[in-house]
C-alpha cells in the first residue's frame, strides 16, 4: 500500500555509518527514517574485523598522517558510548578485547624503534610479556615482542543489534530508491518502493551501493572507489583468542588476526592485513588458504592445524575515489543541496562521520520539525556474521 511520510532526515543504508548517524540524530531530537535494501550491517560492517583504531597502524610510517590524528579520539568516544556516558548509548555491546596488540615476530626493525620512541606514540603503546600476552601467543616457543595499543575490538553484530534497537522501529526495508522532486524539480525526499518520503535532508550511507544511488539521482560527483580484500576465516576448538597486527618488513601489517565467537562456542580467527590485500586478491580460494596456512605455520608454529576448518571471503571496501586508490584519511561527506553523500572509510570513524553531518545541519540551520514516525513499516532484518554463514 502506498504511503506518504514526513521526516526530518531520511538515511539510505543501514550499515554502521547509517545506524550510528541515525542514533546520534535521534539524541539531538531529529526525526529520521533509515531505509535498508537488504539486511542491517550485512555488507562491509559485519564483515569487518571490529577494530576501533586509534591510528597506530597508520603511524607506522614514521610520521603521523592526517588519518592518524583524526582517528586518535575514536577509541575513547566508542568506550564512553559503551559505558553509557557517550554521545549515543551503546551499553550492552560486546567488547571482544579491551586492547588490540602490535606483534613483532622477530627483533624490532630500525624504523620501528623510532616509531615507538616518537612523541605521537608516547602513552599509547606498552610492551607486554608472559601472562599479559594474547592467549594464542602464550607458548614457550614464542619469540618476539608484543605491544598493547589503546584500541579496542568489538563484536560488530552486537553493535548493529543495539543500534537497530535505538531506531525504535523507524526503519524501512525497501528495494528501489528513487529521488522525489517537487514541481520545480528540486529534491524533496525519496521514493522507497511504494512510500513517498519527504525530508529536509537525504543522506546516503549506502557503502558500495552509493555509486548506483548517485547515478539514479543524476549526480556525477563524488565518485566511489572499491578496494578489494580476500579475507581468510579459520575455525577450530583449539584456537585461542588473539587480536593483533603482526608486523612484517614493510609499513603495513603482514597479517591482522581478530577472533570471533561462533554460536557453537568455538572461536573463529579472521585473517586480514597484507595477506588479504593485492597478492591475496589475485589468489583463488585454495591458494589463499594455503598462503594463510603457511603464514600461521611460520608465525605460530605451535598451533596444531590438523583439525582446523578454512574458508575465504571476498569483500570490497567502498570509499570516495582517491588518486592512486590510496586509503582516504577521514570520514567523508559531500553535499549537493539537500543531498548528503557519505562514506565513513572505517567503522571506527562513524562518530566522525556523524559530526560532519551535524555540522552541515547546523550550518544550514536545519532544526527538528517532523514528529517521530509512528508508521508500522516493513523492517529489515539484522545480518548474520560470515563466521556463522560460511562454515
Ligand atoms: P556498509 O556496512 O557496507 O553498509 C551499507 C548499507 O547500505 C548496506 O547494509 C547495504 O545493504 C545498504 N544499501 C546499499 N545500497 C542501498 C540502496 N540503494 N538502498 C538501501 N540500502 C542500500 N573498519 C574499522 O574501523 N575497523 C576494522 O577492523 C575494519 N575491518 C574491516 C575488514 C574488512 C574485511 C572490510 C571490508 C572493512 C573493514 N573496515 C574496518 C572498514 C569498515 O568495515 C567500513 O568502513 C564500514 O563498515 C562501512 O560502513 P558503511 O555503513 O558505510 O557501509
Amino acid at each position: 500500500m502506498s504511503s506518504q511520510l514526513q521526516t526530518d532526515i531520511v538515511i539510505v543504508g543501514g550499515g554502521i555509518a547509517g545506524l550510528w548517524l541515525n542514533a546520534r540524530l535521534g539524541k539531538l531530537g531529529y526525526s529520521s527514517l533509515l531505509v535498508e535494501q537488504h539486511s542491517l550491517g550485512g555488507e562491509q560492517s559485519v564483515k569487518s574485523q571490529g577494530i576501533i583504531h586509534g591510528g597506530t597502524k597508520y603511524a607506522l610510517h614514521g610520521a603521523l598522517t592526517g588519518s592518524s590524528e583524526a582517528i586518535a579520539d575514536m577509541p575513547e568516544r566508542w568506550r564512553r558510548a559503551i559505558a553509557g556516558e557517550g554521545e549515543i548509548d551503546l551499553t550492552g555491546v560486546r567488547v571482544l578485547s579491551n586492547a588490540h596488540y602490535l606483534w613483532s615476530p622477530g627483533s624490532i626493525a630500525g624504523n620501528l624503534t623510532s616509531f615507538f620512541a616518537s612523541k605521537a606514540m608516547r602513552g599509547r603503546v606498552d610492551a607486554v610479556k608472559g601472562a599479559e600476552l594474547p592467549p594464542a601467543l602464550q607458548d614457550k616457543k614464542f619469540k618476539g615482542k608484543v605491544y598493547r595499543l589503546s584500541e579496542l575490538v568489538l563484536d560488530v553484530p552486537s553493535v548493529i543489534q543495539k543500534l537497530a534497537g535505538l531506531a525504535q522501529g523507524a526503519l524501512l526495508k525497501a528495494q528501489t530508491i528513487k529521488p522525489l522532486y517537487d514541481q520545480q524539480q528540486q529534491l524533496i525526499g525519496i521514493t522507497a518502493d511504494e512510500h513517498q518520503i519527504q525530508a529536509q535532508r537525504v543522506i546516503f550511507c549506502a557503502g558500495q551501493g552509493t555509486q548506483a544511488l548517485l547515478n539514479d539521482f543524476a549526480q556525477t560527483q563524488p565518485q566511489q572507489q572499491l578496494r578489494p580484500l580476500h579475507m581468510v576465516l579459520v575455525k577450530g576448538a583449539n584456537l585461542k583468542p588473539i587480536y593483533a597486527h603482526c608486523l612484517g618488513a614493510g609499513t603495513k601489517p603482514r597479517i591482522t588476526i581478530t577472533t570471533h565467537p561462533a554460536a557453537d562456542g568455538q572461536w573463529v580467527w579472521y585473517l586480514g592485513g597484507n595477506l588479504a590485500e593485492a597478492e591475496g586478491v589475485a589468489r583463488n580460494e585454495a591458494e589463499q588458504i594455503r598462503a594463510a596456512q603457511k603464514e600461521l605455520a611460520d608465525l605460530i608454529p605451535w598451533l596444531d592445524q590438523s583439525q582446523l576448518s578454512w574458508r575465504t571471503l571476498r569483500v570490497d571496501r567502498a570509499e570516495p575515489a582517491q588518486s592512486g586508490l590510496v586509503r582516504p584519511d577521514n570520514a567523508f561527506l559531500a553535499q549537493q543541496g539537500k543531498l548528503l553523500v557519505t562514506w565513513p572509510t572505517k567503522l571506527a570513524l562513524s562518530p566522525d562521520l556523524a559530526d560532519r553531518v551535524i555540522n552541515s545541519l547546523n550550518t544550514d540551520h536545519i532544526t527538528p520539525q517532523a514528529p517521530a514516525l509512528q508508521a508500522v513499516l516493513a523492517q529489515p532484518e539484522i545480518a548474520q556474521p560470515a563466521w556463522e554463514t560460511l562454515f
